[in-house]
């Protein structure tokens, strides 16, 4: 007879294992089955290895440019592989912390591949590592005919599988050297010229890590900048800065094939809309262009779950499926891709397990690209805000006038503030530049409170610190800014 759980979670990533701790701490049994290794993308193949790795770069630069900063250093020399062993030793500590936390909860953890029987039976497979490759990522799916190493049956089921990333579909997009994200925590050494296939977060953080490790990079972006999702001014500065650092940009363009020529690849570029055309010579192209749902192994047809034509998992706002036990969670739903969406996701729908009336809010979600210099967001953009009918005010503070900027060495950006000027609501933070990804904390907290203009500007901020930058831009949008001079004087914050 089949172990019967309240809860049974489907994936480990940060949605599934904090839905299942939050449904154990709730007193309710929960299994969680996961097929690789706790902690998801996020731990093994996402937000921490990248910045782990980002770390280093950062150290890298730093240590090159010590001389600014009246230190003399020997020179600065990259040591990947133990970058690398850096990074895999970090994930290792947080993925065994993960199944730790399981454990103490009291989640029963099965190891093996999911499939649905019915609407509350799964099967566990055991899983296929990739050949020559047992980390994985990407093991393979068992068959769906063969016999399952044991059955579990939940009253509640949370889906939480996650996604994977696109592969190439171009000439040549199969050839040794074209890599999705994935393949890219593979290298064994840092390729000499890159190109890098989407200027997005995923895409766009690569292209710099690589660089600063002393890459050639390129990266082609089908929109006019880089970070498109970003507000434009922001977008724009971002571009500025990867090409005021050597990263060749090519924005409005799209890669049409990839040849195998004598001595590496040669990546064909074309100007969207039938523009020029060229060629980039590249030893690795790596491709981040989106992600797809990881849906089609779960037989969900057996369990009467609905997907969209991509494949993502249908949910109302309190992540109900159109089957009412089994919940869907994190980036299978196909809504904002990140860690802590995802997380948050898997909160309200414990919760709604356990009878709590919950359910999410997308309006006010911080995203962070760890891009130097680092972008921020939280809320609308000047465009959007506009186009929702708000009466938009928006003002700016540079970095270059703030005086923690100048004692950190980093001057690069801004902060931007969006506000509806008839009720001084803000509606939204930018920032691009040094600490960009800690400071939009206190601006979602603002959002998230229905902060005004006029209630920021009255919060007293620490001197000297980089939060300033926030303030002041709502100081400008006030009309009364006191460190940005109204035209004739210079900007300046000591
Ligand atoms: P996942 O983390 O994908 O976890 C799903 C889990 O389900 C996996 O462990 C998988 O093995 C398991 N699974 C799948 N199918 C089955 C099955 N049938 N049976 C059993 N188990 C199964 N987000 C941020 O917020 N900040 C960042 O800085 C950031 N950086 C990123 C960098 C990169 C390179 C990438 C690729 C992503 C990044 N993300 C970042 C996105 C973030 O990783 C994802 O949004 C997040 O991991 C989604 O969590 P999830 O729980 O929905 O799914």
């Amino acid at each position: 007879m089949e172990q019967e759980y309240d809860v049974v979670v489907i994936g480990g990533g940060p949605g599934g294992y904090v839905a299942a701790i939050r449904a154990a701490q709730l007193g309710r049994s929960v299994a969680l089955v996961e097929k690789e290794r706790p902690g998801g993308v996020c731990l093994n193949w996402g937000c921490i290895p990248t910045k782990a790795m980002l770390r280093s770069a950062e150290v890298l630069e730093t240590v090159r440019h010590a001389e600014e900063y009246g230190v003399k250093a020997p020179e600065a020399l990259l040591d990947y592989p133990a970058v690398v062993a850096r990074r895999d030793g970090i994930v290792r500590g947080l993925t065994d912390g993960i199944a730790r936390l399981l454990d103490a909860n009291g989640v029963t953890v099965l190891t093996g591949h999911a499939r649905f029987l019915d609407a509350h039976t799964v099967a566990v497979h055991d899983t296929v590592p990739p050949p020559g490759d047992e980390n994985g990522p990407g093991y393979a799916a068992p068959p769906a005919d063969g016999p399952p190493r044991t059955t579990i049956k939940g009253r509640n089921i949370v889906i939480a599988t996650g996604s994977r990333p696109v592969a190439p579909r171009i000439d040549g997009g199969d050839l040794p050297g074209v890599i999705t994200s994935d393949g890219a925590f593979g290298l064994p050494e840092v390729p000499r010229r890159v190109v890098v296939v989407g200027g997005s977060a995923i895409g766009a953080e690569w292209a710099g890590l690589l660089h600063s490790f002393g890459a050639e990079v390129t990266v082609v972006e089908i929109m006019s900048t880089l970070v498109p999702a970003e507000d434009v001014e922001i977008a724009r500065m971002l571009t500025r800065a990867f090409d005021k650092r050597g990263i060749r940009v090519l924005t409005g363009h799209t890669v049409t094939g990839i040849r195998s020529v004598l001595g590496g690849l040669s990546v064909d570029v074309e100007a969207v809309g039938g523009g020029e055309a060229g060629e980039v010579p590249a030893d690795v192209v790596l491709f981040g262009i989106g992600r797809l749902p990881n849906t089609e192994e779960l037989d969900l047809d057996r369990a009467g779950v609905a997907v969209d034509v991509r494949g993502y998992i249908l949910v109302d706002d309190q992540l109900r499926t159109d089957v009412a036990h089994i919940h869907a969670i994190g980036d299978v739903t196909g809504r904002r891709q990140l860690a802590h969406v995802a997380s948050h996701q898997g909160l309200v729908a414990a919760g709604v397990i356990c009878g709590h009336e919950e359910s999410i809010d997308y309006s006010v979600i911080p995203a962070a690209t760890f891009t130097h210099p680092e972008v921020a967001s939280v809320g609308l953009t000047e465009a959007r805000a506009a186009d929702e009918g708000h009466a938009v005010v928006a003002a700016r503070f540079p970095f270059a006038a703030l005086g923690r900027a100048h004692t950190y060495g980093a001057t690069e950006g801004m902060a931007k503030v969006v506000a509806d000027s008839r009720t001084g609501r803000v509606l939204g933070m930018h920032i691009i530049g040094p600490g960009a990804s800690e400071l939009i904390a206190a601006p979602a907290l603002a959002l998230t409170h229905d902060a005004t203009l006029a209630s920021v500007a009255a919060t007293i901020h620490a001197h000297p610190t980089l939060g300033e930058a926030t303030l002041e831009a709502t100081m400008s949008a006030l009309g009364l800014p006191v460190h940005t001079a109204p035209r004739r004087r210079r900007s300046h914050r000591p």
